[in-house]
């Protein structure tokens, strides 16, 4: 996961009041589903905002019908304590889009690693009593889910750089919970993913230990500059908004910067 800055998302021409219209029909009582055109027309600017990555997983979204998902569900949400119809009025509401890849967002169970999750209808909250049933603000509520959106919550999730499998980030029981609840729910332990998350991880720890012994050269040896920086490069570009992974690969190098006091692993960090 990564922060998007869904301040940024541009809506193109008529799309507002394409949303009103059709906010105003889901209040009357018809079906969020039948208007689904107007949120499918902002794929791509959504995409825009991530490189093409889901906003949860941060894997290239090739293909997928499904790519926005709403974050509060517009259809039923299985973990009210009351029955929930969704947040319908929310439907339209584009600080509600999130880009997601089909894994993440839809309910499925993988039999390779034994793993079920997909968000689906899931929107599971800190305090129930918070949850909102009609029509109305929702600021009170705190979601239980890591939200892409919030500027510190993707830090809240980390990576065991020996499998690429997801953990929390956090010892405080709160954050390592919503933590375990997010991998669980995005399905961030999928074991393909997991496949792929470690094969960055093995290539990242490769360049670090590369870049470490080019440092420690360079204080006798001023030619190893060159070979420093061109390593140094890669490394900036694994954790590069763009890249796949990247705040799992930031989450890896943090780790690195902490046991070894490299400021050279810093200066990267704050590039
Ligand atoms: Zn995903």
């Amino acid at each position: 996961m990564r922060y998007i800055d869904s301040t940024l998302l541009r809506l193109p021409d008529g799309w507002t009041d394409r949303a009103k219209t059709a906010k105003e029909a889901i209040l009357r009582g018809e079906d969020p589903n039948d208007y689904s055109d107007v949120w499918r027309a902002l794929k791509n600017n959504l995409a825009e905002l991530s490189h093409d990555k889901c906003w949860y997983c941060e894997i290239p979204v090739i293909r997928s019908d499904n790519a926005v998902d709403h974050f509060r569900p517009k259809g039923r949400v299985s973990d009210s304590a009351n029955k929930h119809d969704g947040y319908r009025w929310l439907a339209f509401e584009p600080s509600n889009f999130r880009y997601a890849c089909t894994f993440c967002n839809s309910r499925r169970k993988d039999p390779e690693g034994n793993t079920v999750g997909g968000k689906a209808d899931r929107f599971p909250l800190e305090n129930e009593a918070d949850r909102v049933y009609q029509p109305g603000s929702v600021k009170n509520e705190i979601p239980t889910l890591l939200d892409p959106c919030d500027i510190g919550d993707w830090l809240l999730l980390g990576v065991q750089k020996e499998n690429g499998k997801p953990c929390a980030a956090s010892n405080d029981p709160e954050q390592k919970k919503r933590a375990n609840v997010s991998i669980e729910i995005y399905h961030l332990q999928h074991e393909p993913t997991c496949k792929l998350r470690h094969l960055e991880a093995v290539k990242l720890l490769s360049d670090i230990e590369e870049a470490k012994e080019l440092f420690i050269a360079i204080q006798s040896d001023a030619t190893k500059k060159t070979a420093f920086k061109r390593v140094a490069a890669r490394l900036l570009k694994a954790i590069h908004a763009n890249s796949a992974f990247s705040g799992d690969m930031r989450f890896i190098l943090r780790g690195e910067r902490e046991t070894n006091h490299y400021s050279w692993i810093q200066t990267l960090l704050e590039t």
